[in-house]
């Protein structure tokens, strides 16, 4: 089910839903061990211990329901054998509900295996997230959000062409177009810091063009390299 950020809530926990948004930064990704193997230097055994910490965790004994000798962790030693261990690929990624709007919801998003390094940051590349909401466990997604995104699958996705067919461009929408271009450049030369679409709303709303409209004919705009948005979110002519 496709779901909105700002939507999230506790009972979403262990739900899996869509999220199609942007990539707001990508992280290096990390190798983690899964579930590492130990050899115990008394008995000779392998011992396998499931990781979730960020430590590495030995057995706490040598266990004979693993075919060990049952000796506690302090009375041997494990080593660690790397080609028996199991490992996963892992990626921390920032997904952010809209590019256009500012201040839009983020969620951390976790890449594991295969999805590892199939996302970029660059601006306006969209994805379509499919994956189980979490709770964040450590500190830095908390900050930002508490829940996270185990995906399970991502697709490159783009924005369905605004639907404009030759048919239906009247020179009233001409007009529009035209006049929210001259009203970002007016505007823009007004305030030297950019504007935001909430302006260009405001502006737009007295000749009652629809916020949908607005929105579907600003992509349009960026798209064909009239205007351009800025870093903090505000938009310029070009
Ligand atoms: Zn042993």
């Amino acid at each position: 089910m496709e779901v909105n950020i700002y939507n999230l809530r506790g009972s979403d926990v262990g739900r899996t839903v869509t999220i199609t948004g942007g990539v707001k930064k990508v992280e290096v990704p990390i190798l983690k061990i899964q579930n590492a193997a130990f050899k115990c230097i008394r008995c000779g055994s392998i011992i396998k211990e499931l990781q979730e910490g960020k430590k590495l965790c030995t057995p706490f004994a040598c266990y004979k329901e693993q075919g060990g000798c049952g000796k506690s962790q302090a009375s041997t030693k494990f080593q660690l054998l790397e080609k028996e261990s199991k490992f996963i690929d892992t990626q921390k990624i920032e997904i952010e509900q809209s590019s256009i709007e500012i201040h839009s919801p983020r969620i951390i998003a976790i890449l594991t295996n295969e999805l590892v390094g199939n996302v970029s940051s660059e601006t306006e590349s969209m994805y379509k997230f499919e994956g189980v909401i979490r709770v964040g466990k450590d500190k830095a997604s908390s900050r930002i959000f508490p829940f996270y995104l185990e995906v399970t699958n991502v697709a490159p996705f783009s924005m369905p062409e605004p639907t404009i067919d030759i048919d239906s461009i009247t020179p009233s929408l001409i007009h529009k177009r035209q006049s929210i271009i001259e009203i970002i450049k007016k505007l823009s030369h007004e305030h030297a810091e950019g504007i935001t679409i909430e302006d260009i709303m405001t502006h737009l709303k007295q000749q009652g063009v629809e916020r949908d409209y607005i929105e579907k004919l600003i992509v349009n705009l960026k798209r064909d390299g009239k205007i351009y948005e800025r870093k903090n979110g505000t938009m310029s002519s070009c």
